[in-house]
């Protein structure tokens, strides 16, 4: 359905009833559609996108249809957004506001959220709201729900573009580090550098990792690998994982293993360079598959100490001002993975396509979005 885009610009961002959005149309297919401007509740916010990214899970999502079917669904997860309206008990944010948007919105007053586990608020994965259960960025409007609790005020040092990196791959990545629960001196494996992989190698700098070993297969992610502090660099198109790393431990294996790349093949791998006592972190979706395979004898058969986990990634206020703060800092210079830019909401199209057939030098497209 086409609409005439410049004529509902026109109208006040307040009077504006429908929008244009970018959606999963079902299974395989994306496409342009109109729906209503979302309404605002007395907690949310509504808020128009000024920088945005594609996500490697929107791939799953739409191509491998990991999530289920999924009708008209605007996508897009990642973003910073200007403020257009909020509901009347937001207490910190006010229209002309420029705010980081986390991937994940969790409902703060659910009981999840209370224990600990805000990502999975009222059910598995519930946190995930954007491109999965609601409606996501890739659209004139959006809504925020809990937007004292979800949105943070973008610094005035950080460019949209660099902070849109916060709203996934940062703290996905760094979550991979949290959940390696890497000490000092861990030698550590991180499986699949693409942007999120990469986010976890500096992730693991910054907890006291020695050695580091980047496994990909692209130039460009392993320049950025180094420039992160990775030490060591190798491909799993070079023959078995396990076996590259047993061969450059000396037989030893490492201490923690991040998942961030690759099929639900990949834990055998990582139990078999996993010393016993250490740790996996799962931060990849897998978006294939119907079981992991764990080998019986690698993992101490059933005895060895070796813990898998897997998370996704913690959302909210608090995490975007904190991960604001480190690249502030210089702590974290996200903007490394920046390969590609496009101008306009309309080249978010291009961008996920891109994403999708993922070029040799594609580290991770940003849009940026000008509403004047
Ligand atoms: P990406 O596809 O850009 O990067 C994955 C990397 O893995 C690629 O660089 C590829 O070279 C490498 N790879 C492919 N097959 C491999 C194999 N067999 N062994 C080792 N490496 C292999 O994806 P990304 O954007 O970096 O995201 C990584 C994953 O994280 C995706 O599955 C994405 O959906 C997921 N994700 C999870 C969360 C979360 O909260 N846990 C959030 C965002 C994204
Ligand atoms: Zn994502």
């Amino acid at each position: 359905m086409e609409t005439d885009v410049s004529a509902l610009r026109r109208e006040s961002p307040r009077l504006q009833t429908a929008m244009r959005a970018f959606a999963m149309l079902g299974i395989g297919r994306t496409g342009w559609i109109e729906k209503p401007r979302p309404v605002c509740g007395p907690l949310d916010a509504i808020c128009r996108p000024i920088a945005l990214a594609p996500c490697t899970s929107d791939i799953h999502t739409v191509w491998e249809g990991a999530l289920g079917d999924r009708h008209n669904l605007v996508l897009g997860h990642e973003g910073v957004g200007e403020v257009v309206e909020v509901g009347s008990l937001v207490r910190d944010f006010k229209p002309g506001d420029r705010v980081i948007v986390p991937a994940i919105t969790p409902d703060w007053s659910a009981s999840e959220s209370q224990g600990g586990y805000s990502m999975h608020d009222r059910g598995m994965l519930g946190g995930w709201k954007f491109s999965n259960t609601k409606d996501g960025l890739f659209a004139e409007y959006f809504h925020v729900n809990d937007a004292d609790g979800n949105l943070a005020h973008l610094p005035s040092g950080l460019e949209p573009a660099t902070a849109v990196l916060l709203s996934d791959m940062a703290p996905t990545g760094l979550h991979g580090a949290e959940l390696a629960n890497i000490a000092f001196g861990d030698t550590v494996c991180v499986i699949g550098v693409g942007p999120v992989g990469l986010m976890a190698v500096r992730g693991a700098v910054l907890r006291g990792a020695s050695r580091i070993f980047a496994v990909g297969s692209r130039r460009k992610c392993f320049d950025v690998a180094l420039a992160y502090g990775a030490t060591d660099l190798l491909s799993y198109k070079n023959g078995g994982l396990a076996e590259q790393i047993l061969k450059l431990t000396g037989g030893r294996g490492v201490d923690r293993v991040i998942v961030a790349g690759g099929g639900v093949e990949t834990f055998e791998d990582a139990v078999k360079m996993l010393v016993p006592g250490g740790t996996i972190a799962n931060i990849n979706y897998l978006g294939e598959g119907e079981y992991v395979k764990i080998p019986r004898a690698e993992w101490g058969v059933g005895m060895g100490h070796k813990t898998i986990r897997g998370g996704l990634m913690p959302g909210g206020r608090r995490r975007m001002e904190r991960l604001a703060a480190m690249v502030l800092a210089g702590r974290l210079t996200p903007g490394l993975l920046i390969t590609h830019r496009f101008e306009g909401l309309e080249s978010v199209e291009d961008a996920l396509l891109l994403m999708k057939d993922k070029p040799p030098d594609l580290i991770k497209p940003v849009i940026t979005v000008s509403w004047e």
